[in-house]
């Protein structure tokens, strides 16, 4: 057979590792195998017996169904596109429905699910990196084993695709053979990364650690005289933290050391469990900080607080990585929490593009980016784009005098110009004499920033 494997061209910092295995599949049933990123007009011009679309984000679903559309005409009949992933499990009737293509649900965790008769569980197959030199384009963590050491999670937390795509808990994977096998065929890794979603809840947590160290990752491991790293990379639950896992992980080198705080209901769980890590060694902390959920603007500007907070008594780092929140089935990325609006979710983004995407864990840093005081992180969220990104550049040359002039505006007028900026397509609003003075004044910085990119 002839099969085209397909990652559409969104950022994504991964390798395709679900279209790395279908590629060890099926070079072991000797087809032709090539692997392309995005729409590749050679590879369109010929035709495939098969061509596999990996579709991960639900909110790229207009871009995969535009990396489908593309390769349509290379296939004899639609339904021999196949999607797989995130996406595809969540909308996969919806998927089949606009392309004809075949949206594969879930893991490929069983035997026959591609090609009835075969006796290979996909899945658990070692990723072909060899097929990532293909490509021009570089994959972050191609020095990395990427595997999983359990599958699924006990959990259903609301907000988490998890339990839909991998809805059995799976204990054990026998992490150690599968590291073995890659190291024969594709040489050692550098570091290890984890996709585990919940590792904690395993009964046979000892165990993984143990296969982990014997796999070459104990403390201090070391190859070709660099250091060698093991990332959890889904973060590891707070709330099966316990002191005899702690102690389990200060054997293996992890880095980052990779938690959620996803809820402020958390809070003094969360500081335990900080306190827990830097106690047995661990320098650098990630937290992952859910937004746009059930939490206000306030509570989230708390959580991310408390880690700099923490970093500053404990002298640790513990940076923030704040992750938006959109429903399991969006399509795009536009959802708005119920304590949130348009704008401060414009606000955060904008103050992330200054910050590349991380929260700081130095003090002055954070309080210049985020505010000092929640009301403070508000009032910067509301600010015009530019004067958020370009803080330095539009300090005097307008953000004091936007300052000035929100602080200015009396209550029944904040309400005003909240409810109008919060919508968000300011640039459509009507400044005419309707509006009180000063909030159009006030909303007149975000048309003029916006048309001459300077005051
Ligand atoms: S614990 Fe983590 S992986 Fe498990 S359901 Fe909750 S968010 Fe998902």
């Amino acid at each position: 057979m002839r099969i085209l494997l397909v990652d559409p061209d969104y950022r994504n910092g991964f390798p395709p590792l679900g279209l790395m295995k279908l590629s060890t599949y099926h070079k072991i049933r000797g087809d032709f195998v090539r692997f392309v990123r995005g729409r590749d007009r050679m590879a369109a011009e010929e035709t495939w017996d098969r061509v596999y679309v990996s579709a991960t984000f639900t909110f790229s679903w207009k871009v995969i169904l535009e990396t489908i559309d593309f390769y349509r005409d290379c296939v004899q009949h639609p339904g021999e596109i196949v999607a797989g992933g995130v996406m595809a499990t969540l909308l996969g009737d919806e998927l089949e429905e606009h392309t004809g293509a075949r949206a594969i649900r879930g893991l490929l965790d069983k035997p026959g699910m591609l090609d009835s008769g075969d006796r290979t569980c996909i899945d658990a197959l070692i990723p072909d990196y060899q097929m990532l030199e293909d490509i021009e384009h570089e994959y972050a963590l191609n020095d990395s084993y990427i595997a999983y050491a359990t599958r699924g999670c006990p959990n259903d937390c609301p907000f988490c695709a998890v339990s839909a795509i991998e809805p059995e808990f799976v204990h054990y994977l026998p992490l150690k053979r599968h590291l073995d096998t890659i190291d024969k065929v594709f040489g050692p890794k550098q570091h290890l990364v984890l996709l585990d979603n919940n590792v904690l809840a395993s009964d046979q947590f000892e165990r993984i650690v143990g296969d982990i160290i014997d796999s070459g990752f104990g403390r201090e491991a070391r190859l070709n005289g660099r250091v060698r790293h093991v990332d959890f990379n889904q973060g590891l639950d707070i709330r099966l933290l316990t002191e005899d896992k702690m102690a389990l992980l200060s054997d293996i080198p992890i880095s980052p050391f990779r938690l959620a705080f996803d809820m402020i209901s958390l809070e003094e769980l969360y500081i335990s469990r900080v306190v827990l890590a830097s106690d047995y060694g661990v320098r650098n902390i990630s937290t992952y900080v859910l937004y746009n959920f059930e939490d206000t603007p306030q509570d989230f500007y708390k959580r991310i607080r408390t880690s700099v907070e923490l970093a500053d008594r404990l002298d640790i780092q513990v940076n923030s990585f704040p992750m938006k929140y959109i429903p399991l089935n969006a399509t795009d990325r536009s959802y708005v929490g119920k304590h949130w609006n348009r704008r401060l979710l414009r606000g955060v983004q904008c103050i992330l593009l200054a910050t590349r995407g991380v929260v700081s864990a130095k003090r002055d840093f954070f309080e210049a980016a985020f505010g000092a005081t929640a009301d403070e992180f508000i009032e910067i969220c509301l600010m015009p784009d530019d004067y958020i990104i370009h803080r330095r550049r539009y300090e005097t040359n307008g953000a004091n005098e936007w300052r000035s002039d929100y602080r200015a505006l009396s209550r029944d007028e904040k309400g005003t110009f909240l409810r109008l900026v919060g919508a968000g397509k300011i640039k459509d609003i009507n400044l005419g004499p309707a509006l009180p003075r000063r909030v159009r004044d006030l909303l007149a910085h975000y048309t003029s920033v916006a048309r001459s990119g300077t005051r």
